[in-house]
């Protein structure tokens, strides 16, 4: 068998060489992660870029199975942030240097909605003098709705797959029309097609997932040719079905240097895309999300959502920083990122590299 030393000087990876990757020793997990940071600075360069995220809204017409803040959890207190209070998030990031911010919500598909999140759009590029870069994460919609959007001034979206093995993804959400893996898998194609920079990504560590599904999910990122990814460990919450099978589930501290794992074997696999260090990293580690920066991340999305939403937008047990403000927020992370050698791209969209060279190639000739 290959070694993780040996396979990481490969330019190609199989199902095998991943599940190497993915489960090797202690020793073999600092290679690979001063690897995966390698790459990343040739590929993408040292800068981490800032998405403020404003998580303007947890109704939901979903049940997903892992999810707080699912329909079915009556212990939410349901909030929708005003347009005024979305708008000023946002001008705080933009004040701040932030290049971009992530607009997230429940998923919800009334005209409604739609209409609120396209003014919203408009208003943002309009206050920013179309300095802001703008990131979507509202879930599955139709064609039209995301080339509205896109027309409105969004050019990101993230949809993650959450996992891509269609018999784990029915263990985890409801059996029905409403949680197609089938339809997530189009809808994702129709953010390419809608000219979006397409971002999935997974949850690592789930009650029934396997190495052999993580390793899959890599090399399905690769197949559908993703331009970013945002994945972090699965972390229960009491209030959702999936709770029941907690004994089931490896150790946080497990959990969590999978999904480190996971990060570093993506730099390797697709070296030109972006990779956040998601937010659930610093709920098991408080510089968890540092950690992700060091083995190949180089996104960081700070929390901006408005502080009384905070503690409403569960979606798992420990969510970090409830009770920071967003500046109290900012400082301490600029801090950190130095400190894992990193510098910030302010006032840069950060786009990724990968879909500039994925539509160049889309519009050549022949
Ligand atoms: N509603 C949209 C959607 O599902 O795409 C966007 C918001 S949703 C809350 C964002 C992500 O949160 C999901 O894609 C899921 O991976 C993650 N998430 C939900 N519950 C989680 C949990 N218990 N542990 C870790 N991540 C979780
Ligand atoms: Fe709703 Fe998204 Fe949570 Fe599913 S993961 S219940 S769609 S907010």
């Amino acid at each position: 068998m290959k070694s993780v030393a040996e396979i990481i000087q490969q330019q190609g990876f199989s199902i095998e060489d991943l599940i190497t990757l993915l489960s090797g020793s202690n020793e073999d997990q600092s290679i690979l992660f001063s690897q995966a940071h390698k790459v990343r600075l040739k590929a993408v360069g040292n800068k981490v870029y800032f998405r403020g995220l404003v998580e303007f809204s947890n109704v939901c017409s979903k049940d997903c199975l892992y999810c707080g803040i699912r329909r079915s959890n009556t212990t939410v207190v349901r909030y929708n942030a005003s347009d005024e209070e979305i708008l000023e998030a946002c001008m705080f990031a933009w004040r701040n240097r932030f290049g971009s911010v992530v607009l997230q919500s429940g998923e919800l598909i009334s005209a409604a909605f739609i209409r609120k999140v396209d003014k919203l759009l408009r208003k943002i590029k309009q206050l920013s003098n179309n300095e802001l870069g703008i990131t979507l994460s509202c879930g599955e919609q139709s064609i039209e709705t995301y080339r509205r959007w896109f027309e409105s001034g969004a050019h990101r979206y993230l949809l993650r797959i959450e996992t891509s093995n269609r018999e784990l993804y029915y263990k985890i959400h409801p059996m029905d029309k409403r949680h197609s893996f089938e339809r997530r898998l189009e809808a994702l194609q129709w953010l390419k097609e809608a000219g979006y920079q397409t971002g999935t990504g997974v949850m690592i560590g789930l009650p029934f997932q396997t190495i052999e599904d993580l390793a899959a999910d890599l090399l399905f990122f690769k197949k559908i040719d993703i331009d970013m990814c945002g994945m972090g460990p699965y972390i229960e919450h009491e209030h959702t079905p999936l709770f029941q099978y907690r004994h089931l589930l490896s150790d946080k501290n497990d959990r969590f240097i999978l999904a480190i794992k996971m990060i570093a074997a993506l730099r390797l696999l697709m070296p030109d895309i972006n990779i956040a260090a998601a937010t659930a990293l610093q709920a098991i580690d408080p510089v968890g999300r540092e950690k992700g920066l060091m083995a190949g991340a180089n996104v960081i999305m700070p929390n901006l959502t408005p502080c009384d939403y905070r503690k409403e937008y569960s979606l798992y047990e420990n969510k970090p920083c409830l009770d920071e403000d967003a500046g109290l927020c900012r400082n301490c992370l600029e801090a950190r990122i130095e400190l894992a050698g990193s510098e910030i791209g302010y006032d840069e969209w950060g786009d990724s590299k990968h879909f500039s060279k994925r539509t160049a190639n889309l519009k050549l000739p022949g």
